[in-house]
């Protein structure tokens, strides 16, 4: 098949340096950049005019993919995990190849989650801002050791997770309907059958879930609430799985010691953010799974991907 045209919007994969790029551009393929996240309405005015979508977190919803059909739009390759933006059972049910990275960036994440917890248990935020300003502020710490860190999802990042965890001491629960703890998992893995106990226990709570009906909107007062007094939140998975409202009141009332989190309910954040400002809240701008070796997993999965797409539909770069 000639002249195959493919949009690329992932940011990750444009900035980062490595062999994805290469993958990509032996594919022959002729290749067209935007900064993503698009918006619904950036991807109306762009999908029909590309074979193949290399996207991120762009919305791709039915009407974008029924806009696409119209035009040239054959496959979707997303580079990363989360499904929420895109709805890939209806590209798919309407004949468009569509393939997501699972499995390439749990090690990142979970790193990443580590660096958040342990940032803010030594202040590291506070004293390194301090510091920048010529001042010698010192605060007094924490251990995690010791700590109850309750998961919420115990897929690949949840996982990983517990394993860096475990190795800094801190004991291990998790809430997982649809993972039942298996006999390969470490007895001392606790499985909660109820979220509400899971959450009367930890001390550092961390998300792992996909954001979909049930979980939008999760962490809501009735959740905080039942959360231990104290306890630390952790979010590296999507923004809109927390109620801002009520985590503001939890903080507030120092119900919670704070919110470290990698993802806004939308993205970049917007300015006057009521989260920006405070010291008991560590904003990451969504760079969990962003390192020089997950980006060139993920890049390259999501170029395979793209390549055995148009295999599968016969359609062969001549
Ligand atoms: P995964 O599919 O391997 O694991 C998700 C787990 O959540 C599964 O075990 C599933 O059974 C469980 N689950 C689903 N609904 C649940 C619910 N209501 N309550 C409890 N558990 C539930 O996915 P993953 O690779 O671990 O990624 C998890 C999420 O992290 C992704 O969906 C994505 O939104 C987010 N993510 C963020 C970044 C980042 O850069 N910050 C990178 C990768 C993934």
């Amino acid at each position: 098949m000639n002249n195959v045209k493919v949009l690329l919007t992932s940011t990750s994969f444009q900035d980062t340096p490595g062999q994805h790029h290469d993958l990509l551009a032996k594919t022959g393929y002729t290749v067209e950049r935007l900064r993503g996240p698009l918006s619904k309405q950036e991807m109306l005015a762009q999908v029909a005019s590309y074979d193949a979508l290399l996207c991120g977190d762009d919305v791709i919803d039915r009407e974008v993919i029924d806009v696409g059909r119209t035009g040239r739009l054959k496959v979707i390759s997303k580079y990363g995990v989360g499904l929420d933006k895109l709805d890939a059972a209806y590209a798919r049910s309407v004949g468009i190849p569509t393939t997501n990275c699972p499995g390439v960036n749990h090690t990142t994440v979970a790193e990443h989650v580590m660096a958040l917890l342990l940032a803010y248990n030594r202040n590291i935020h506070l004293h390194s801002q301090e510091t920048r300003n010529n001042e010698w502020k010192r605060y007094t710490g924490n251990e995690i050791r010791g700590s109850v860190l309750g998961i919420i999802g115990f897929g690949a990042i949840g996982r990983a997770v517990a394993t860096l965890a475990q190795a800094f001491g801190c004991f291990i629960h998790y809430y997982d309907p649809f993972t039942p703890k298996s006999a390969t998992m470490e007895a001392s893995i606790e499985q909660h059958g109820e979220l509400g106990s899971l959450l009367a226990v930890s001390d550092l709570l961390t998300l792992h879930i996909p954001l979909n009906d049930q979980t939008r909107g999760l962490v809501d007062r009735h959740f905080l609430n039942q959360m231990k007094k104290g306890s630390l939140l952790v979010n590296t998975s999507r923004g809109e799985i927390v109620n801002n409202t009520a985590l503001i009141e939890a903080l507030d009332a120092g119900h919670l010691r704070g919110y470290l989190c990698d993802v806004l309910e939308h993205e970049p954040m917007l300015p006057n953010h009521p989260l920006a400002h405070r010291t008991d809240v560590i904003i990451t701008p969504h760079i969990g799974s962003r390192t020089h070796q997950s980006v060139v997993r993920q890049g390259s999965m999501a170029v395979e991907n793209l390549v055995a797409s148009f295999h599968s539909l016969g359609l062969q770069r001549s």
